[in-house]
């Protein structure tokens, strides 16, 4: 079992010995980051799709290789301007001074990392730590071991230790990790464990970044083709089988096309994907209890009496092959609309006023991502500015994730701060104020004992009766 506190104690260490590294030491581990990833691309493939019984290369390719090379040009080009200290203006009444922002390492960052995206959401939190010239301790997810133990070993051949350390472990470890004193604790998974994270940090003043789940809806408003909307939506919800953060989790759709929006988006599913079993595009679900929980959450959602339009391929229990299935009106108070669904179940709800969609999400805690499907600007800003999400895709689903130039974080019970790009490097840095009092200030005059000159400047900044 690792020492954790062990290799906390020997990254604060590195970083009293060597302090904050450069620009050029740090474009040097980004590139050897990236040098790392392209070398074994085909392992680190294949050890995800393992992880997951089965998992197509092009969605670990697209959703997690992509973003995160394009994250880390992005970074690359962008740095040198990040790094660079702001000048802000000093006060009237503090002249003759000079005032400005410096962003300092935090020091030793923390990732706690879910399974889902395995390597993306270890790897991309990485690369925004580095770039702030951060040490770092990574938890990989316990139920994508393959994946974990690769990036150990591989991290392990570019960094030493006190600068980069990989740590295995199930939730016996997580919780010893979140109760580590970092100077930054990079939280990713459910809010259910998101609480206790913040929980164990708070004992330590750790401040956190909480990147959680929730259900994020799509609202189609009445003027948007149903097929048009059905391409991205379809694309979105089954990548990875649902099983993505900012996956539609249930779409709102106007009343009088609830079944034909339903048949469309079923056929549409169908030829994506023509048959589940054996679907080399299709991935499985990455664990029993995943499968089991989605199991019983058709099941609840049907006993209700909601009708479920299935796939016309059942899918295989024991490969956890898990079908698309559309709920189609499902109670609101049934599990799939409790829940996050984190599968490729879609229920489907019917409305009658988009006010009323938008008081349908209003109604529950604020979502990661909000979908809305318009090509009428005025009826979109309406549907933004009655709403909150973490963020939004106008006419797609997903996509705002992919943008290096964009923050990606919840809102409310959907996260706390977010990172990607610049809000990456700023959060993970330390905003440091400095002020430098000019050789001819005279601000010792209005120290004590208190007389005329005090009075002046007092009276000059604040004024007071005339
Ligand atoms: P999870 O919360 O079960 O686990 C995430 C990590 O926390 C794992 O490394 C796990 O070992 C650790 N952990 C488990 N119990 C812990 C405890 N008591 N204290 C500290 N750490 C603990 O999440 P998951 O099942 O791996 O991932 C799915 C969830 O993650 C979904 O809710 C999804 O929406 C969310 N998610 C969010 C984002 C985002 O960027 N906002 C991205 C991917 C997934």
């Amino acid at each position: 079992m690792a020492d954790l506190s062990g290799l906390l104690e020997a990254q604060r260490l590195a970083v009293l010995r060597d302090g904050a590294p450069g620009l050029k030491e740090r474009l040097a581990a980004l590139d050897g980051l990236a040098a790392l990833v392209r070398r074994h691309l085909e392992d680190l493939i294949a050890a995800v799709s393992a992880d997951f019984g089965n998992r197509p290369r092009q969605e670990t390719e697209l959703g997690e290789l992509m973003p995160l090379m394009n994250g880390i040009r992005h970074v690359r080009r962008h740095l040198k301007g990040w790094m660079k200290p702001q000048r802000r203006g000093a006060g009237l009444a503090f002249q003759p001074a000079s005032a400005r922002v410096e962003y300092q390492p935090l020091g030793v960052v923390g990732i706690l990392a879910p399974w889902n995206y395995p390597l993306f959401l270890t790897l991309g939190p990485l690369v925004d730590a580095l770039a702030a010239g951060n040490r770092v301790m990574i938890k990989p997810s316990e139920l994508a071991p393959r994946t974990a133990e690769m990036l150990r070993v591989l991290l392990g051949t570019l960094f030493a230790d006190d600068r980069v350390a990989v740590v295995a472990g199930g939730a016996d470890i997580a919780q010893e990790f979140s109760r580590l004193p970092f100077d930054h604790l990079v939280f990713t998974g459910s809010t259910r464990v998101g609480r206790a994270v913040m929980q164990a940090a708070a004992s330590n003043l750790t401040p956190v970044t909480l990147e959680l789940g929730g259900k994020s809806p799509v609202l189609i408003l009445p003027d948007y083709p149903l097929d048009k909307a059905a391409r991205t939506l379809a694309m979105g919800k089954f990548f990875n089988a649902g099983q993505t953060c900012v996956a539609p989790d249930y779409v709102l759709v106007p009343r009088d096309r609830l079944d034909a929006f339903a048949q469309i988006l079923m056929d549409r599913v169908q030829a994506m994907y023509p048959a589940i079993s054996g679907n080399p595009d299709y991935t499985s679900i990455i664990a029993d209890r995943h499968h089991a929980r989605l199991v019983a959450m058709v099941a609840e959602a049907t006993a209700a009496g909601a009708q479920a339009m299935r796939h016309r391929d059942p899918g295989n229990d024991a490969a956890r092959l898990f079908p698309p299935t559309l709920l189609i009106d499902p109670p609101v108070d049934c599990m799939a609309m409790r829940e996050e669904i984190f599968g490729p179940i879609l229920p489907i709800i019917p409305y009658d006023r988009v006010e009323d969609a938008m008081a349908f999400v209003n109604a529950g805690p604020k979502p990661l991502a909000l979908y809305c499907y318009s090509d009428d600007s005025a009826r979109v800003a309406k549907v933004l500015d009655g709403t909150r999400s973490g963020g939004v895709t106008v006419n797609a689903t997903m996509l705002h994730v992919g943008q290096e130039d964009l923050p990606f974080g919840g809102v409310g019970e959907s996260g706390t701060g977010a990172y990607h790009g610049r809000e990456g490097f700023q959060r993970l840095s330390h905003a440091r104020a400095v002020l430098r009092v000019g050789r001819f200030n005279q601000s010792h005059l209005v120290a004590a004992p208190y007389g005329k000159m005090t009075q002046w400047v007092t009276r000059l900044f604040i004024g007071g009766p005339s």
